[in-house]
């Protein structure tokens, strides 16, 4: 398929470049555009035949049902109904913003969107070249992250293309995506809303508004994460060629650690590399990756990071830990996934 390539620069909107996308999704076709959690593979939520056209290019399965897209707030009516008041809190409260809402969906939202599901994944992306997009088509659009399923999110335009070029109708370029980690994700179809993935938004920032937030048990207990809520959270997901390790202990431990294993590959004709905080970068062999300083940077920073390692065609990485019980969440369970569960503990 040939593809319509676009660098869009977000502070200078070029309308009749974003003219040419938001024809293709009105003419039933795939789109890949930024937010600012990681680059989404749009079509039009409302048409099937759209939506299948999502599935093919990333190779997802089809129970895996995928967050709608659109501009304004009030369009959450036009897709579901009984929508919970505290859903109307969050939403009030974030958006444009990284959460996503569960509402049981209306008969206008295909089952294909919702992989079968009676209710249907919403949000309202804060991004300028997305919203003027979804104002553009004015439809409500499907993105699901725009990687290969299984593989790490893009969230830069470059891994896009790399990945992408071919397998959609069009492609934007905008700015590298400020969270880099995909959307929290919450049921309001429950009594007690249920964070079904972790996100930027945390459980402490969603309690500030609506009191009591349970997370889904599977989240914690990380062994059993194939009886998940959200359907996506089962599969193999966010996995580099490279095998990855974490590893935990004392910040000179792990130091220790990760350099003898390191030491261990050389001698195997392994090439190693090393995903860290800033402040240990020099303390490792092999190639090494600073995440960042603070734990919102290594959110950004972790999907391309994991690219980079493959593009480097590195055989073995080990991650530090990055533990809190904020944005430390959701990066270490997509840390945990990527590397399949292998902690190493020191
Ligand atoms: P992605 O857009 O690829 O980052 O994935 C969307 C995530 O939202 C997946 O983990 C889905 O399983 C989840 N999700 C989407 N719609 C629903 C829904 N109706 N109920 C529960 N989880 C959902
Ligand atoms: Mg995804």
């Amino acid at each position: 398929m040939q593809t319509i390539i676009s660098k869009i620069d977000s502070n200078d909107i070029d309308k009749n470049e974003l003219k040419k996308h938001s024809e293709l999704l009105k003419n039933g076709e795939t789109v890949i555009f930024p937010t600012e959690t990681v680059y989404g593979l749009g079509a039009n939520a409302l048409d099937e035949n759209a939506v299948k056209k999502i599935y093919e290019a990333k190779g997802r399965p089809s129970d895996n049902p995928l967050i709608v897209h659109i501009h304004n707030k009030d369009l959450i009516y036009d897709l579901s109904k009984d929508i919970d008041d505290k859903a109307k809190k969050v939403i009030d409260k974030f958006w444009p913003g990284p959460l996503t809402v569960i509402l049981k969906k209306n008969d206008k939202v295909p089952k294909t969107t919702t992989g079968g599901l009676d209710t249907v994944a919403i949000r309202m992306p804060k991004n300028d070249i997305a919203l003027e997009l979804l104002r553009e088509c004015n439809l409500p659009i499907a993105a699901p992250s725009a990687n290969i399923s299984g593989k790490p999110s893009p969230t830069n335009g470059k891994h896009v293309v790399d990945s992408m070029n071919g397998r959609v109708a069009g492609i934007i370029i905008g700015d590298d995506c400020d969270y880099g980690l995909e959307s929290t994700v919450v049921d309001f179809t429950e009594e007690i809303p249920m964070i079904l993935r972790p996100g930027s938004i945390t459980k402490k920032d969603l309690e500030n508004v609506i009191g009591k937030v349970e997370i889904d048990p599977s989240l914690l207990n990380h062994e059993d994460n194939k009886k998940a809520k959200a359907p996506g959270m089962k599969y193999k997901h966010y996995s580099p060629d490279a095998e990855v390790f974490i590893v935990s202990g004392k910040n000179d431990d792990v130091i220790e650690k990760i350099n003898s294993l390191i030491d261990e590959n050389d001698k195997n004709g392994l090439k190693s590399g090393v995903l860290c905080l800033e402040k240990n970068k020099k303390k490792y062999k092999g190639k090494v990756i600073s995440l960042g300083e603070n734990f919102k940077e290594v959110g950004r920073n972790l999907f391309n990071s994991l690219i980079t390692m493959d593009n480097e065609k590195i055989n073995v990485v080990y991650s530090e830990e990055f533990l809190d019980d904020e944005v430390g969440m959701a990066i270490m369970n997509r840390l945990l996934k990527s590397s399949g569960y292998k902690v190493i503990r020191v």
